[in-house]
């Protein structure tokens, strides 16, 4: 490939210029954390602020390495290099600095979520992309149920507002969005709850929760003439804050949400697509079969500690207007059952794990599922799109591309949970 970083109107960086370091130990974590979940924002930041163009962006590899009070210090390496494998800051004759500037600047690590999220929103807005809102909206609790053996359904709704001149005010609640998350304030119900039991012991009332606000995707919406109705899908694993929030809300209850953010599946639009859910994406994966437009149908892979949980996409359909009226179910170990209860066409390999199961053993076990089931099809995966925990999601990805041949762009596999 040809050397990107010849042409001097990449040279952006002003490396004399006096930017401010920020010293704290915090910010290693941070600088780890970005580097390994968020590589496809730092791709938008270059692709947006610097003259790198979208072509470019699947031969070159990025990392963050520095946080200023003004901005952030992107380190940009063209692949396929001899050194490719290696540190671009022990090769910095094939390596370029781009410095991204803050929309404001920062004193302290704290701020630097705010500025991170201005810069991203500034960065979709010129690539006309759908970014995170900071807004706060209020659902009411109708009732809760499990829709399969630990998925724990919140019906919610939020009321249609009337303005004084009697108009109704439509909400922002995306109806026709697969993967639409928000992130909920857990401490708003536990305060609530705290108040409302007149609870005389003060420092309860102060106590704050392990975790305060958890995401949650909006499993589906639609409109009814009130307001807006709508599923959250909450998969409970044992006792935590956020299956406890969860359990604990009972109809009537209120929820805040504090952000909100559109998934990232437009390459989905086109091509066979495999999806890869499992637990905690599993109501994304639901939608996006909902909302299916591409006219081949994906292939879905579904794992679940569970195999009760394997259920959860009985019910699903996909949109109409795909061909076939099979729902086919092969399981892990390849014999192969149909299921035709569901007027549908998607195929599920289904992984049941049994245990507590992530990182290098579960990649493996998902390349080697999906590995098996092209031997005997004669099909070619063209995009990928899944959610899974931290650990598994970094070794999946590799393992993936080489498998498919895909890039990056069309290997989209988020961190939807960590495993402590
Ligand atoms: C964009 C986005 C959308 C999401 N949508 C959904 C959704 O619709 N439904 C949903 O259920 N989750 C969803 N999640 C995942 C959810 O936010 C996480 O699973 C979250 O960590 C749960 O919080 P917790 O308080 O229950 O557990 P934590 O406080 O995160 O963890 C407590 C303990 O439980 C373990 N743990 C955490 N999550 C899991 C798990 N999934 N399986 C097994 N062990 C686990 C941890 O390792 C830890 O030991 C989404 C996440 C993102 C980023």
């Amino acid at each position: 490939m040809a050397n990107i970083f010849l042409s001097s109107a990449y040279n952006t960086y002003d490396q004399d210029k006096p930017y401010t370091s920020l010293n704290t130990p915090e910010l290693n974590d941070i600088i780890t954390y970005i580097n390994e979940e968020h590589l496809d924002e730092l791709l938008g930041f270059l692709n947006a602020f610097t003259p790198i163009s979208t072509a470019e962006l699947d031969n070159i590899e990025v990392q963050l390495t520095r946080v200023y009070a003004e901005g952030l210090e992107l380190q940009v390496q063209a692949k396929n290099t001899e050194s490719s494998s290696t540190n671009a800051q022990d090769h910095p004759e094939q390596s370029q600095a781009f410095f991204i500037a803050f929309p404001a600047a920062i004193t302290h690590p704290d701020e630097l979520q705010i500025q991170y999220i201005a810069l991203k929103q500034k960065a979709d807005k010129k690539l006309g992309k759908k970014t995170i809102k900071l807004t706060k909206q209020v659902f009411d609790v109708q009732d809760s149920y499990r829709v399969s053996k630990n998925m724990l359904r919140l019906e919610l709704n939020m009321p249609t507002l009337n303005n004084t001149n009697g108009t109704s005010n439509p909400t922002s609640v995306p109806i026709n969005e697969a993967g639409y998350a928000y992130l909920f304030d857990l401490e708003h119900n536990a305060l609530i709850k705290d108040t409302t039991a007149d609870n005389i012991d003060d420092s309860k009332n102060t106590s704050r929760l392990a975790r305060s606000h958890c995401y949650y995707t909006l499993r589906k919406a639609w409109q009814t003439p009130t307001g807006i109705q709508a599923w959250v899908d909450v998969f409970l694993h044992g006792n935590t804050p956020g299956g406890n929030w969860a359990n604990s809300l009972q109809a009537g209850d209120t929820l805040v949400t504090k952000r909100e953010f559109p998934e990232k599946i437009e390459h989905l639009r086109d091509g066979q697509a495999l999806l890869i859910a499992d637990e905690t994406s599993m109501p994304t994966v639901a939608r996006l079969l909902e909302l299916w437009e591409n006219p081949t149908p994906p292939l879905v892979v579904s794992v679940t500690q569970n195999a009760a949980d394997q259920r959860y996409f009985d019910t699903v359909k996909i949109r109409s207007g795909i061909d076939g009226s099979i729902t086919n179910r092969i399981d892990s170990n390849s014999e192969c059952t149909t299921k035709n209860t569901v007027k549908d066409n998607f195929t599920v390999l289904p992984i049941v794990t049994d245990q507590q199961c992530s990182g290098q053993h579960l990649a493996s076990l998902i390349d080697n599922t999906i590995g098996n089931y092209l031997i005997d099809q004669p099909i070619k995966i063209d995009k990928v799109w899944g959610a899974l925990e931290a650990s598994t999601v970094k070794a999946l990805r590799p393992m993936l591309r080489e498998r498919l041949d895909l890039s990056r762009a069309e290997v989209v596999i988020k961190v939807y949970w960590r495993q402590d």
